[in-house]
């Protein structure tokens, strides 16, 4: 059988199964820091505990009547470490808990009664909630499938050498200086170049909050990779389009792209991606907004490139093995609790103007698409500061130990509050003024809230911000 039949036919099977017990995989992505552990993690706390979730259709008409945590249904992915998490967030002190570094799966069942009127003959029903995080640079590797070696080399090399990026691959680009795709292959050779490069990758990830051409994105991200040969090539500067010689460095290269491509962005994207139902895909916008206008357009242009991978082209090889297409996809800008509430909406339609432009050219269409500003635990709350004539709209939290202020340095224990700055209330002036003095957010790290049980709450659950609007969008059809 071919592998294309093959991995239709396991679908069909994991589709039969989802009819005899209703199922909705969700998948939760983003980039590194975006805030996926933490969002999953206060998710699934809210359902569990009973949180307050007023824009949750189905708890606000109180037709929820259980939610508990279920065994892995997938035996070869790793549960989502939902305990240790939790344990972190809800120590003393509370710390942010370790971030994802590799796929993970987490199932939640819900126990409902539908709002029908079958609900007095059917009584109520179930319905499993598989989450599955996964790293947002995963993503990014689908257009490698189309490119071969020579044209990925040609084009990661064009952008390392942009104004923009060039600072970053000196060391990268002097080493390429010294050797020759043609000699003889050779094991050192590829070790060190592969360390630059990734190197190269690393600092425009993270000192220009750069988001597209980083592939690929297991060198950002290895997973359960970390280490391995699979990760051993870089791009070389090969003169034409010409076959590389047996046994040279440039054979060598091109060998373990395609490897990358074949066993390990495709099984993703078959085992996997391909299996999802709804998707949420967190963006932290305000860290994008703080580097600048060069950091949001390149955001923009990577969401185009995550919107892709949801609408393949029909004759795509991805198109052919997805057994089912998202049809509900949520944009969500993180951690909006670093802003007053009045600067939620605009943080919102700076989100919704690049998902727009995204969509356009990304030509999506046929899934719902929804946008929002949410912080899935909330580290602040909100007050007004006066100041000469002005009322300021601050927040106020517990800033990290470390983090700094003009001239003072926070120890992680006192409280304080802050003016973190408006939002244009334009999305496109926001975005124009990005990363300019005059636009500039104040952004402090705070360290979680300490939750208390309240009353009607079972247990305690994290305050948060439109984390129960997210699920009735992403869940909310499929308790009815
Ligand atoms: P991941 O790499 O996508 O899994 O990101 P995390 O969930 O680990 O989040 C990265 C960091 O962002 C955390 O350590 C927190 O400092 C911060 N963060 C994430 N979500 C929130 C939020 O809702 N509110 C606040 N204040 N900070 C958050």
């Amino acid at each position: 059988m071919s592998t294309g039949a093959a991995d239709a036919m396991r679908n069909a099977g994991a589709f039969a199964s989802d009819l005899v017990r209703p199922t909705v995989r969700l998948g939760v992505t983003g980039l590194a820091g975006s805030g996926k552990t933490v969002f999953i993690t206060a998710l699934v706390q809210n359902l569990v505990a009973g949180g307050r979730l007023p824009f949750f259709r189905a708890v606000a008409e109180e037709r929820i009547t259980g939610a508990w945590l279920e065994p892995q249904p997938d035996d070869t992915v790793p549960r989502f470490e939902i305990e240790q998490h939790l344990a972190q967030l809800m120590g003393a002190p509370p710390a942010w808990p370790t971030s994802t570094r590799r796929i993970s799966q987490l199932r939640v069942t819900l126990e409902y009664a539908p709002d029908s009127i079958w609900r007095h003959v059917t009584g109520s029903r179930r319905l499993h909630v598989d989450i599955i995080d996964y790293p947002g640079e995963w993503l990014l590797d689908l257009p490698l499938m189309r490119l071969s070696y020579a044209d990925w080399s040609r084009e990661a090399l064009m952008l390392s050498r942009s104004p923009a990026r060039q600072g970053f691959a000196l060391d990268w680009h002097s080493f390429l200086g010294t050797i020759d795709p043609g000699a003889s292959e050779d094991e050192q050779v590829a070790l060190k170049g592969a360390g630059l490069f990734t190197a190269y990758l690393k600092r425009c990830r993270v000192e220009a909050e750069a988001f597209t051409g980083l592939t690929p994105g297991r060198f950002l991200m290895p997973g359960d990779l970390e280490g391995s040969p699979a990760l051993t090539f870089m791009p070389l500067d090969l003169a034409g389009d010409a076959e590389p010689g047996r046994g040279s460095l440039a054979a060598m290269m091109a060998r373990r792209y395609e490897a990358y491509k074949t066993h390990v962005v495709r099984p993703f994207f078959t085992d996997h991606f391909s299996r999802l139902d709804r998707q949420i895909v967190l963006v932290d916008v305000l860290s994008a907004l703080n580097a600048g206008p060069d950091a949001v357009t390149d955001l923009g242009t990577s969401l185009a490139a995550v919107l892709a991978c949801f609408r393949p082209g029909t004759n795509d090889w991805l198109s052919r093995i997805l057994s089912r297409r998202i049809d509900r996809i949520a944009f969500a800008a993180t951690k909006a609790d670093h802003l007053h509430h009045t600067s939620h909406d605009r943080l919102e339609a700076v989100l919704g103007k690049l998902t727009e432009t995204a969509i356009t050219r990304a030509q999506f269409s046929g899934a719902k698409v929804k946008v929002m500003a949410i912080a899935a635990v909330r580290a602040t709350r909100e007050s007004e500061v006066r100041k000469a004539n002005e009322k300021l709209p601050c927040i106020i939290g517990t800033p990290m130990a470390g983090e700094r202020l003009g001239t003072q340095t926070f120890d992680g224990a006192t409280e304080t509050a802050v003016f973190p700055g408006d939002l244009a209330a334009d999305a496109d002036a926001a975005i124009r003024a990005a990363g300019s003095q005059a636009g500039d957010l104040q952004f402090l790290r705070f360290r979680p809230p300490v939750v208390k049980a309240s009353s009607g709450e079972p247990r305690p659950a994290f305050p948060h911000i439109r984390l129960d609007r997210v699920l009735d969008f992403l869940i909310g059809d499929r308790l009815t």
